[in-house]
C-alpha cells in the first residue's frame, strides 16, 4: 500500500515541494521548509490519495490503516515536543487544515486547538499561566468542531456569545473573564448536544478522526465545487489533510500572527509586504474582523505599530527567512507565520497570488536579478492575468466626488449599481446590470456573487482578506477595509462621505488607489509599461504561432498593432453597412427587385467600402488583412419595428404592404443556419463582386501611394467545395480584371472560413480551391454541438456546473470534439495543398488554453480581439516552450 501519512519535523520530512499532487501545496511546502531547517511546528500530512480512497469506498469510514499511521506520526511529534496528545497536564494540540494541490482560499474547512477537552484545558491553563486564554481556546475549538465537523449552524454559538456579552454589559469578546468563558463552554456543549444530537467528544482520537473526515467531506462542499468549476480544476484530485502541532499567536502581547508576501502583491515592487495582529489567531487576520497592522515600518498603519518596531528580533529572523525562501523557490511567496512568546514559527509558504501588473514586474525583475531566465519569466505569467494590465482606469480629467477610501485591494476602475448580497449580484448580472457588491466582509459563500459583480467593496478586512485575495485572483476591481462605511445590509443602505446610498445607486471603485467615488465615472483605456513590453518581447522570441487580430476599423487595427498583432485575421464587413448613409443604400439594395437596381444601390456602397478598406489596410501596412465578405442574413439589415418599417417604406418609395412582404420574406426560422455566408454570394454574386472590387481598388490606391497593402479575401461559411469554387472564380476574375486595369501586380489570396463540420470532413476537396483556411470556431462549435450560439446561455451554465462539460465550449475550445474536426481539416487540407495557410478567427483565438491547442494542431496563426492579443501572444509562447520541454 502507498504511504498514507508523511511526517515533517525537526529538520526531517518524508515529503518535499515536488509532491504537491500527493501532499497538497501546503503539505509539500511545510515539508520543504522543514527540510530547509526553518522553524516549522512538527506534524504530518495525510495524502490526497486518502481523500480519494475515502470517497471511493463510499465516504463513511477512513481508509484502513490510516488511523494507525496517524498514531505513529503523532508519537513522533510527541517525542519532539515532549507533550502528549489527549494528555491533561501537557496536552499536545493540533491544527487540522485542508490543502489541495492548488490553492482554494477558504473553500474547505479547518479545525484549530484539537485535543482540548475538559481536562486538557486545565493543563493548558496551568502551563500557559492564563486561564482566560485556555478557556477561550477551548470554546473556539468547540465552536469550530461543532460547526465544521458536526454541521451545527455557527449562529447558535454567536448568539450564545452575544447573549453572554449583553448579560455582562461588555462589547468585546476580550472583555469576558475566564469564568464567563467557562460558562460559555457549558452553553456551547449544550448547543452541540441539542443541534448535533451527540455530545461534544472528549476523546482526542475521536476528535481527530472526525475532523479528518470533515476535511475530506469539505472537498465536496458546494463552494469548493463551484470554485473548481470556475477555475477548471478536476474534481477527483482530492485534498490532503495537514495535522500540525498548534502554536499560539494569542497567548499574550509577546505573541502575534501574520500573513506576508515577499514582494508587494499589488504592484510587484521588491519590498517585503505583510500584515499582522498582536495577540491573535491566524484566522483573525484573514477574516478581517480586526484591521491588521503592517509588518514593515513606515508602510502605512498606526505609527509604531509595525512588527519591525514592536518585535525587532522576530522581524529580523523573518526577513532572513524571506530572503532564503525566495532564493530557494525563485518566486514571490506568500507566508503565514505565528509568534508564540517571542518565538517565530512558519506555518505556510506558497507561491503568492499577485495582480497581473505584479506578475509581469516580478517575472521581469527576477530575470534581472538572475533568479530565473527569460523562458521561465514567460511561463510565470498566466496569460489571462495580462487582462488586468489592460483594464480600464479612471479618466484623470473626469470630474469626481470622493466619498471615502479603503485599501487598493485589486486594481482597475469600475462603476456599477450597489447590491448588498451575493444573490442580488447574481440576479443583477443575469438581468444585464453591473453590480458593485458591498459587504461587511466577504466569505467563501459569496463566491458566486463576487464572480457576478463587476466590483467588490468591503467595510472590513485587509489586503490579505478573503475579498482582496479572491478579487485579485479574478482580476476584479476591489476596494477592501473601508471602515468609514456605515452599512445596514438588512435595510439595504450605506452611508459614506456624508451621503446616503440605497440598493441600485451608482458607485465607482478605483481598485488601484482604494478610492470610492460618487456616481458613474468615465474610464480610459490602459497603457502598458516597459516591464510589459519586455515580457512581450521575450514571449515573441519564444513563440511559433503568429497572432493576428479581429478588427473592422482603423482604430481597432492600430490598437491591436500596438499590442503586437501581426495583421488582421478577420475583418468582418457587416458593421460597415450600419453607418447612416450606408444603411440606406444597403436597404435599397435589399429591397430591389431586379439586378440593375441592386447594382445601382451597391454602386453607392462601393466608395464607402473602398474607403473603409483603405483605412484598415493602411493601419496594417505591410501586414496581412483578411477581409471576410458579407456573412449575416439580410434581414439583420432591415428594421423589425412597425414604425421603422413604415418610415423605411416612405424613404424607399414602396408601399407599406410591400415593405412588410419583403421583411416577411426574409424572415428565417433559424437564421444561423439560413441564407447567410457564401450562400448570399451564390445567390447575389453582385454583393461579393462589389466587396471584392472595393478591397482590390483600396489596395491599388495604397500601392500607388507607395504603401504595402496585403489584403486577403475570405469567403465565409463554405460547406461544399463547389460553392467555394464558384465564389473563388467570381472574385478572382474581378480581382484580376482590376489589377490588369490598374497595371499593378499584387498578391491577393482567396480563401475560406471553415465553420461547418462538413467542410472539415471534406477539407481536402475544399483545399483544392482555397489559398487559406480560417477556422470560424464560433460557428463550428455551434454546428458541431448543435448548440445555438444565442440560446445556449439557458443550459450551458448548468452543463458546466454539473460537470457534463468542463467549460463553456464557446469560451474554451472543446478539444476532444470540435478540436478533432479542426485537426482533421488541418491534415486533409495540408495533404492536398502544401501551401495552404491555416488560422483561426473564432473567439477561441484569444483563449489561452485554446491557443495552446491551436499551436499543437500546427496552425499558422490565431486571431482575436485587440485586447486579447497579448494574452494570445503569451499563450502561444508558453505552448512553444512547453513543446520544447
Ligand atoms: C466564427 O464563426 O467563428 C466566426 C469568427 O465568425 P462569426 O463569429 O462572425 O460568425
Ligand atoms: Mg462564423
Amino acid at each position: 500500500m502507498n504511504q498514507q501519512v508523511y511526517f515533517f519535523g525537526e529538520g526531517q520530512a518524508d515529503g518535499d515541494t515536488q509532491m504537491r499532487n500527493l501532499l497538497g501545496g501546503k503539505g509539500a511546502n511545510l515539508a520543504e521548509m522543514t527540510r530547509l531547517g526553518m522553524p516549522v511546528p512538527p506534524g504530518f500530512t495525510i495524502s490526497t490519495e486518502m481523500c480519494t480512497a475515502y470517497y471511493d469506498q463510499g465516504g463513511d469510514d477512513l481508509p484502513e490503516g490510516l488511523e494507525a499511521a496517524c498514531q505513529a506520526a503523532i508519537t513522533r511529534v510527541e517525542g519532539i515536543l515532549d507533550r502528549k496528545f489527549g494528555d491533561s497536564s501537557k496536552p499536545l494540540l493540533f491544527s487540522i487544515r485542508s490543502g489541495a494541490r492548488v490553492s482554494m482560499p477558504g473553500m474547505m474547512d479547518t479545525v484549530l486547538n484539537l485535543g482540548l477537552n475538559d481536562e486538557a484545558v486545565e493543563g493548558l491553563a496551568k502551563e500557559s499561566g492564563t486561564a482566560r486564554f485556555a478557556y477561550d481556546s477551548y470554546r473556539r475549538f468547540i465552536q469550530m468542531f461543532g460547526n465544521v465537523v458536526l454541521d451545527v449552524d455557527g449562529e447558535h454559538f454567536e448568539d450564545a456569545l452575544d447573549a453572554l456579552k449583553d448579560a455582562r454589559g461588555v462589547a468585546l469578546d476580550t472583555d469576558l473573564s475566564a469564568e464567563d468563558l467557562q460558562q460559555l463552554i457549558q452553553s456551547y456543549k449544550s448547543i452541540v448536544r441539542e443541534h448535533a444530537g451527540r455530545d461534544f467528544p472528549q476523546d482526542a482520537n475521536v476528535q481527530l478522526r472526525d475532523s479528518i473526515t470533515a476535511v475530506f467531506r469539505s472537498w465536496n462542499n458546494d463552494r469548493a465545487k463551484h470554485y473548481r468549476n470556475m477555475h477548471g480544476y478536476e474534481h477527483d484530485w482530492g485534498t490532503a489533510v495537514n495535522v500540525q502541532a498548534m502554536v499560539f499567536g494569542n497567548m499574550g502581547d509577546d505573541c502575534a500572527t501574520g500573513v506576508a508576501f515577499t514582494r508587494d502583491p499589488s504592484t510587484g515592487e521588491n519590498l517585503f509586504y505583510g500584515e499582522y495582529l498582536v495577540n491573535a489567531q491566524g484566522e483573525d487576520v484573514v477574516a478581517g474582523v480586526r484591521t491588521p497592522q503592517p509588518v514593515r515600518k513606515n508602510s502605512g498603519g498606526e505609527s509604531g505599530s509595525s512588527l519591525e518596531e514592536l518585535m525587532p528580533g522576530c522581524y529580523g529572523e523573518l526577513i532572513d527567512i524571506v530572503g532564503r525562501l525566495e532564493r530557494h523557490y525563485h518566486d514571490m511567496l506568500d507566508l503565514e507565520f505565528t509568534i508564540q512568546n517571542d518565538h517565530l514559527w512558519m506555518l505556510q509558504v506558497r507561491s503568492g497570488k499577485r495582480t497581473g501588473a505584479a506578475a509581469v514586474r516580478i517575472a521581469v525583475e527576477m530575470v534581472q536579478e538572475g533568479l530565473i531566465d527569460t523562458h521561465e519569466a514567460v511561463r510565470r505569467v498566466a496569460p489571462d492575468q495580462l487582462d488586468q494590465l489592460l483594464h480600464p482606469m479612471l479618466d484623470p480629467k473626469a470630474e469626481t466626488t470622493l466619498l471615502g477610501k479603503g485599501l487598493p485591494a485589486s486594481p482597475g476602475a469600475v462603476s456599477g449599481e450597489i447590491v448588498f448580497t451575493a444573490a442580488e449580484a447574481v440576479s443583477g448580472a443575469a438581468g444585464g446590470h453591473k453590480a458593485i457588491l458591498v459587504r461587511r466582509e466577504t466569505s467563501p459563500e459569496d463566491i458566486a456573487g463576487m464572480e457576478a459583480a463587476v466590483g467588490i467593496l468591503t467595510q472590513r478586512g485587509g489586503m490579505t482578506s478573503h475579498a482582496a485575495v479572491v478579487a485579485r485572483g479574478m482580476g476584479k476591481c476591489c476596494v477592501s477595509g473601508c471602515g468609514e462605511i456605515i452599512l445596514d445590509e438588512a435595510a439595504g443602505t450605506l452611508q459614506l462621505g456624508g451621503k446616503s446610498f440605497k440598493r441600485g445607486d451608482m458607485l465607482t471603485l478605483n481598485g488601484t488607489t482604494g478610492e470610492i467615488l460618487d456616481g458613474e465615472v468615465r474610464t480610459i483605456e490602459p497603457k502598458v509599461d516597459d516591464n510589459f513590453r519586455q515580457l512581450m518581447q521575450w514571449a515573441n522570441e519564444a513563440r511559433r504561432l503568429r497572432v493576428r487580430t479581429n478588427a473592422d476599423s482603423p482604430h481597432d487595427s492600430r490598437l491591436a498593432r500596438e499590442f503586437g498583432a501581426e495583421g488582421i485575421g478577420l475583418c468582418r464587413t457587416e458593421h460597415m453597412f450600419f453607418g447612416e448613409e450606408r444603411i440606406a443604400a444597403m436597404r435599397e439594395m435589399i429591397v430591389a427587385t431586379d439586378l440593375a437596381s441592386r447594382e445601382k444601390a451597391l454602386a453607392k456602397l462601393l466608395p464607402f467600402q473602398r474607403e473603409d478598406f483603405v483605412g484598415i489596410l493602411d493601419a496594417m501596412d505591410g501586414l496581412p488583412v483578411t477581409v471576410r465578405l458579407l456573412d449575416p442574413p439580410l434581414h439583420e439589415f432591415l428594421p423589425q419595428e412597425e414604425a421603422e418599417i413604415e418610415r423605411l417604406a416612405g424613404e424607399l418609395s414602396v408601399t407599406k404592404e410591400r415593405m412588410h412582404q419583403i421583411v416577411d420574406s426574409l424572415h428565417e426560422f433559424n437564421p444561423m443556419l439560413g441564407h447567410r455566408g457564401c450562400r448570399l454570394g451564390v445567390t447575389y454574386p453582385e454583393i461579393y463582386l462589389m466587396q471584392a472590387e472595393a478591397i482590390v481598388r483600396a489596395a491599388c490606391e495604397l500601392k500607388k501611394a507607395g504603401k504595402d497593402p496585403r489584403p486577403e479575401i475570405m469567403i465565409p461559411l463554405t460547406g461544399v467545395d463547389r460553392e467555394l469554387q464558384i465564389m473563388r472564380d467570381l472574385v478572382a476574375t474581378r480581382r484580376d480584371e482590376i489589377l490588369a486595369e490598374e497595371g499593378l501586380q499584387l498578391e491577393i489570396l482567396i480563401g475560406t472560413m471553415i465553420e461547418i463540420p462538413r467542410a472539415c470532413v471534406t477539407a481536402d476537396e475544399i483545399a483544392k480551391v482555397a489559398d487559406f483556411f480560417s477556422f470560424g470556431t464560433n460557428d463550428l462549435t455551434q454546428m458541431g454541438f448543435g448548440y445555438s450560439r444565442d440560446d445556449s446561455g439557458s443550459f450551458l451554465p448548468e452543463y458546466v456546473e454539473r460537470g457534463i462539460l468542463p467549460r463553456d465550449p464557446f469560451q474554451g475550445l472543446d478539444q476532444g470534439g470540435i478540436g478533432k474536426l479542426v485537426e482533421m481539416a488541418v491534415e486533409l487540407g495540408r495533404a492536398e495543398n502544401a501551401d495552404l495557410h491555416l488560422g483561426v478567427c473564432g473567439e477561441h483565438g484569444g483563449d489561452a488554453e485554446s491557443v495552446g491547442f491551436f499551436h499543437r494542431a500546427g496552425l499558422d496563426y490565431v486571431s482575436c480581439s485587440p485586447y486579447r492579443v497579448p494574452v494570445a501572444i503569451l499563450a502561444a509562447a508558453q505552448a512553444a516552450l512547453e513543446d520544447a520541454r
